[in-house]
């Protein structure tokens, strides 16, 4: 037997990492999980149109479809499973009490078209979580439905552009600063403005002589995050509010980093006319790898009247969805509607149980810790790695890779020998407005312990580095089930379609 190339071993396993190829290459003809009698022949009806060839599924036993799939299951890497300092992300521990209630049969088992009368309870869970995000943000309306934070922000730039339109005063441009989230600018380009980007000044705020030059009469809105994409909070904040609204544009807050401030800033208090939440950020709910998410937008008073349909109201017989405008009880002119039914249900169950059992001091805790645990790490890393901004961070902390200048080591490179030592990567090259961005976010519930092993990695790498150890970091990642990826030609050309290697025999029904 040869040993593979790649892993090094004869079987391709690396220790109890074992390789898995898919399920239709494990497919024997015959093989199957159950053992049925032949079905009675039957007199077919379908006019000659019966199935002639093999449906083409995988024939496996019971145990090798356990295996499969629980192997599959193990190639995730998992917030459940260590650190996971994704900035920007917001990689939070998730509560196991939010899965038992989101778990329980009254509101798991729900369907969005039962009798409003059996479904009061999860109306006035809606209506209890609208109140406490209208709560903590100090803003009178909210858009519960929207599916995530960029859908929310479709959700408040279309808010933003009916409360234009409306007035007779449709706008052109957006500004967005350097320093945003990618779904800032593409959110706007998508409702039709164009978009201007805002330079950051040296303290990696925006810049707001640069922000003034660029406002007029055409101006729709600013889109800013606070704590911003390099982890600092906006410190010019009343200021530019003022700004945009001298000029009859509207405010428009991302609020993915709402984990940094919740129960100490009221972003209503900052001039905020709309800000979507991330409940899958800050208010833990598990996300990655794809979702669910779900992304409430707070509205102004300006706005409130434009927000999508359904929302849910209370009368005298209890609570209820208002779906049309014209409806007796519609407040005003919504939008239109962004989504079938009113949003992500299981995510609101898990967002309150997170805010109940927490309460208020227990949410600003929450916020103190995020904020205390990155500058930790930005104490314990700023001698070995180069801080991209001075002065504190907020709940995460941005370094740039002038540390590695002439070491021959990349961002990328460093990013892969994390991986070899068990660790995901921080994110990276994001924001732009650095040089080869790592940017770290340890959120509140990792333990000091969690955080000095971190830390006593990543300066062992960073020394690593600067001992000229390149080649080491190069044929990184090399513990795991694969190397490096070409990425841009898995993105560019994916193959999604398995085809069987030759024409396939009898399979198995
Ligand atoms: C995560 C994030 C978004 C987008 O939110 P999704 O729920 O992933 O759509 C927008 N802005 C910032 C700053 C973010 O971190």
């Amino acid at each position: 037997m040869d040993r593979n190339p790649v892993t090094g071993t004869f079987s391709g396993n690396r220790g109890l990492q074992i390789e898995e190829p898919l399920i239709f290459e494990q497919d024997r003809p015959g093989r199957t999980g159950v053992d049925l009698p032949e079905p009675p022949k039957i007199e077919s009806r379908l006019g000659g149109l019966d199935r002639q060839g093999a449906i083409g599924l995988p024939g496996l036993s019971e145990p090798q479809v356990v295996r499969h799939y629980t192997r599959l299951s193990q190639k995730n890497y998992a917030i459940d499973m260590g650190l996971y300092p994704l900035g920007s992300c917001t990689m939070k521990h998730n509560p196991r009490l939010n899965e038992k209630l989101a778990r329980l049969p009254g509101l798991a088992d729900l369907h969005p078209l039962q009798p409003r009368r059996t479904v009061q309870g999860a109306l006035e869970l809606i209506d209890t979580l609208a109140h406490w995000l209208k709560t903590l943000t100090g803003m009178p309306a909210v858009a519960m439905s929207p599916a995530a934070g960029a859908h929310g922000e479709l959700c408040g730039i279309m808010a933003i552009r009916a409360a234009l339109e409306a007035r007779g005063d449709p706008r052109r441009r957006i500004l967005v600063p350097e320093s945003a989230h990618g779904t800032n600018p593409a959110t706007a380009a998508a409702c039709g403005y164009a978009v201007e980007a805002i330079p950051a000044n040296e303290r990696g705020r925006v810049d707001l002589a640069a922000f003034k030059e660029a406002l007029g009469p055409d101006v729709a809105g600013i889109m800013i995050t606070n704590p911003n994409t390099c982890g600092l909070f906006e410190t010019d904040i009343l200021e530019i509010a003022e700004a945009i609204h001298g000029v009859g544009g509207y405010f428009y807050a991302d609020g993915a980093n709402f984990n940094a401030i919740v129960g100490r800033v009221r972003p209503g208090d900052l001039g905020v006319d709309c800000m979507h939440i991330n409940l899958h950020k800050t208010f833990s709910t598990p996300h990655g790898g794809g979702g669910p998410g779900s992304g409430p937008v707070v509205l102004s008073e300006a706005l409130a009247s434009f927000a999508p349909l359904p929302y849910v109201v209370h009368g005298a017989d209890g609570f209820r969805l208002v779906e049309q405008d014209g409806d007796p009880a519609a407040t005003g002119k919504a939008f239109g509607r962004l989504k079938s039914f009113h949003g992500q249900m299981g995510m609101f169950i898990r967002a309150l149980a997170y805010m109940m059992s927490h309460g208020a001091d227990g949410l600003r805790q929450a916020s103190s810790d995020a904020v205390l645990n990155a500058n930790y790490l930005m104490a314990s890393l700023r001698d070995e790695l180069t801080p991209a901004f001075d002065g504190p961070c907020m709940h995460e902390v941005l370094f740039d890779d002038r540390f590695l200048k002439d070491t021959g080591v990349s961002t990328l490179d460093f990013a892969k020998a994390m991986i070899d030592e068990g660790f995901h990567p921080m994110t990276m090259y994001f924001p732009l407005v650095v040089h080869g961005a790592l940017l770290m976010e340890p959120t509140e519930t990792e333990s000091k312990d969690a955080l000095d092993q971190f830390i006593a990695v990543v300066r062992a790498l960073a020394l690593r580095a600067k001992a000229r150890d390149a080649v080491s970091f190069q044929e990184a990642p090399r513990l795991t089930p694969r190397r490096r990826l070409d990425e841009t030609a898995a993105a560019r050309n994916p193959v999604l379609r398995w085809r069987p290697p030759q024409p396939r025999g009898e399979a198995a029904e």
